[in-house]
């Protein structure tokens, strides 16, 4: 990142959670320090498109432990197909899924299940489809009495919603604004979400939460902002890059 880049803008998606667990991999293996890499044992993709996996290949190479824990990588089938046939191919990267180190294994893949929750260093984690231009996942996250659901890049949706209402409390939500309004018709082609379309789905939840505007498009961001500001929502915040986010 250059000094001259905006601080605002998010070109790549990540997302730390309690240092060990990451939700995407965009900019995972060049936005954090070495150190900070290596802590991360577990990724979760929510769906194969470039700005949610484009530094993958580096964070893996950046976190290889020749003696310790191997990464698990989680993904539905199609992403774990796409990693297969699209990144590591011998083409694009090596093929370090049947590649061997040390007689083992670079990195592991589990599949994700729409519905089906996993525990991964006390959170658990559920993942939802949502509604994409390709098969992508939400997630629901509880540690302890926290919730928080993070959907990352999707057009209107419902599952998510019934799921997230069925839940004690939701603490906050991460959801996608990537277009301004007079983009609707692009939005509405690629599945992604306008202000406009954006306060229709905060509807859907029935809790009150914090809600974290996410994934707006760096072009348009102060008429995205703009927009969203003007909807008068009382609890919403632009998320910001790189900021960290404590919910107990
Ligand atoms: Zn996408
Ligand atoms: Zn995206």
């Amino acid at each position: 990142m250059s000094p001259s880049c905006d601080q605002r803008h998010q070109f790549l998606t990540s997302y730390l959670i309690n240092d060990s667990i990451a939700i995407d991999a965009g900019s995972l293996g060049i936005s954090l320090d070495l150190a900070a890499q290596r802590k991360v044992k577990h990724v979760l993709l929510s769906h194969t498109h470039v700005d949610h996996t484009a530094a993958l290949p580096m964070f893996l190479e950046n976190s290889i432990d020749m003696a310790g824990t191997r990464v698990t990588i989680h993904g539905s089938d199609v992403v774990l197909d796409s990693l297969r046939q699209h990144v590591f191919n011998g083409c694009v990267w090596p093929d370090l899924v049947h590649e061997k180190l040390n007689s083992r294994p670079f990195f592991n893949l589990a599949t994700l299940e729409a519905g089906r929750s996993l525990e991964i260093a006390g959170v658990r984690i559920t993942p939802i489809a949502v509604h994409h231009k390709v098969p992508t996942m939400g997630f629901m996250l509880e540690e302890g009495d926290a919730a928080v659901i993070l959907s990352i890049d999707t057009g209107p949706t419902e599952e998510l919603w019934r799921r997230a209402n069925a839940l004690r409390r939701v603490d906050a939500v991460f959801l996608e604004a990537t277009f301004p309004n007079s983009m609707d018709d692009l939005a509405q082609m690629t599945k992604h979400l306008t202000p406009r379309l954006f306060a229709q789905e905060v509807q859907k939840l029935s809790h009150p939460a914090k809600i974290i505007a996410i994934h707006i498009k760096p072009t348009c961001y102060e008429e995205v902002v703009a927009e969203l500001q003007a909807l008068g929502l009382p609890d919403l915040e632009i998320g910001l890059p790189g900021k960290e986010y404590c919910f107990v």
